[in-house]
């Protein structure tokens, strides 16, 4: 971070404020662990933070401390709308583009307070005062942890906020796997560990914790996987329907698209969710290496993300929207 930006935060933060706190639609484990550890932080040096969702949580974070005082927008948006109206400072973490709120994206746009980001996706938006936005890390919630120290309060930093924090790393780098875990994650790793953090406790809170129905989707996913050899791709699909007999719950498909990639030679892998509610199929891509699927996302999918976890939607049918990614893959080199 800029030494002036840091400046100029510290500045907002010298007195107490009302401050609203807003993860991205359809919030993870690193949307909910950066935004409840912010809350935490900024309550201890006494401001009146909000953490604001666009939409409901899923059930397998509901243990975070602080998750049942966030408000959902969907659910009441006259209330939060009143306080996104009210605050006088905004926080939107892990997150780069005001439309990844949904159609809160229309309430954000005409509020006057400033804005600040963190984020760690790719090509930000230009609609913060102050912008901490760094490609290089795994999580928002490792730069929560810099954040807090570049403020000066690292002492801040107690079990509450750590598990917070903790929670994001871990989802965000799948357990410590992925590319951008580094030196340095592994060592803040460490100090929340000597903080009291349950580093063991948490995953399984987080990963042992789903009913049978979700594995028999899982099961179901599984089955459904369609396996292109020759282009190194792996692909499943779930319909409304299946997803209805299994009684999916939110959160419940996480993690799926992974499997792709535990295939032997594969290193693109997707997931197409039909969501009839919302007459679209949500799409998520991950890629092991170079392949970029961040661009393939924006390019094709009207989506974005990381290199190598991103998302996207199509408002074709299923049917329509495998065989337009079955002929973009043809056509791609991996
Ligand atoms: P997931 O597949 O787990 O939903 O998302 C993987 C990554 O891609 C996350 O960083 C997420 O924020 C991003 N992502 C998912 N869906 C979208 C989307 O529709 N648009 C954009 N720009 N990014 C997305
Ligand atoms: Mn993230």
């Amino acid at each position: 971070m800029k030494i002036q930006d840091i400046q100029a935060i510290q500045l907002l933060l010298s007195t107490p404020k009302k401050i609203a706190i807003i993860p991205h639609r359809g919030p993870d484990g690193d949307a909910m662990g950066s935004t409840l550890a912010l809350y935490h932080f900024l309550i201890k040096n006494n401001h009146q933070p909000v953490v604001v969702s666009p939409n409901e949580f899923p059930d397998f974070l509901a243990w975070m401390p602080g998750s049942e005082t966030v408000k959902i927008f969907e659910k009441d948006k006259e209330n939060c709308t009143k306080i996104l109206e009210e605050a006088e400072l905004i926080f939107t973490l892990d997150f780069n583009a005001l439309h990844r709120t949904g159609e809160m994206e229309y309430v954000l746009e005409k509020l006057t307070a400033p804005f600040i980001m963190i984020d760690h996706h790719q090509k930000p938006d230009d609609y913060a005062a102050v912008t901490y936005s760094d490609t290089s890390f795994g999580s928002t919630c490792e730069m929560i942890y810099n954040f807090i120290s570049f403020l000066g309060k690292k002492e801040d930093i107690d079990k509450t906020i750590g598990t917070c924090i903790y929670t994001g790393i871990l989802t965000d780098s799948g357990s410590f796997r992925f590319p951008k875990t580094t030196g340095n994650t592994h060592r803040i790793v460490a100090e929340l560990i000597d903080l009291g953090v349950e580093n063991t406790e948490i995953p399984t809170l987080l990963f042992d914790n789903s009913g049978f129905e979700r594995l028999q989707l899982l099961g179901r996913a599984l089955q459904n996987m369609k396996v292109i050899t020759e282009h190194k791709t792996a692909y499943t699909t779930l319909t409304q329907e299946e997803l209805n007999f299994f009684n999916y719950v939110k959160g419940d498909t996480e993690g799926i698209v992974n499997y792709g990639l535990s295939i032997k030679g594969i290193h693109f892998a997707a997931i197409f969710i039909e969501n009839k509610e919302e007459k679209i199929i949500k799409i998520s891509f991950r890629s092991q290496g170079e392949f970029d699927v961040n661009q393939f996302a924006r390019d094709h999918f009207q989506g974005g993300g990381h290199r190598n976890a991103a998302g996207g939607k199509s408002e074709l049918t299923m049917q329509e929207t495998i065989q337009k990614f079955e002929d973009l893959v043809m056509k791609t080199s991996l």
